[in-house]
C-alpha cells in the first residue's frame, strides 16, 4: 500500500491513556541512539520535555509484535516511517526483537 510518497503496510492508530513499559531492547537502542541517558531519561532532539512526557503515555496496538507498544518504542522502531494525524505509517516487516 502507499499514499503519496509513503510505502507502508499498516496504518496504526496512536492511542493514549496507557503507559506501556518500554522493552529493555528498545531502551538499549534509545541509549545507542543518544535518545536516553544512563538514568533512563529520554532526550530526543527537537522534542520538548512536555511532548516527551505526553508521548510516553501514548501507545499503539502493534500489528507486527501483536502487543501494545509504547509510542516511544514505536517511534524508534525500524518499521516506523512517519506519524501523521495520529496514525503511524508502519512498514510491517517482521521484527527480531520483541
Ligand atoms: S513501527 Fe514498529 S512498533 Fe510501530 S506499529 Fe510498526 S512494527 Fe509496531
Amino acid at each position: 500500500m502507499s499514499e503519496g510518497e509513503i510505502d507502508y503496510k499498516y496504518m496504526v492508530q496512536v492511542k493514549d491513556g496507557k503507559s506501556i513499559r518500554i522493552s529493555d531492547a528498545s531502551k538499549r537502542e534509545l541509549r545507542d541512539l543518544g535518545m536516553m541517558d544512563d538514568k533512563g531519561k529520554l532526550k530526543i532532539k527537537g522534542l520538548s520535555a512536555k511532548m516527551l512526557s505526553r508521548m510516553k503515555k501514548e501507545y499503539v496496538e502493534c500489528p507486527v509484535l501483536m502487543r501494545d507498544v509504547n509510542f516511544i518504542e514505536c517511534y524508534v522502531c525500524s518499521n516506523f516511517i512517519s506519524r501523521i494525524k495520529g496514525q503511524v505509517y508502519c512498514k510491517g516487516e517482521p521484527l527480531a526483537t520483541a
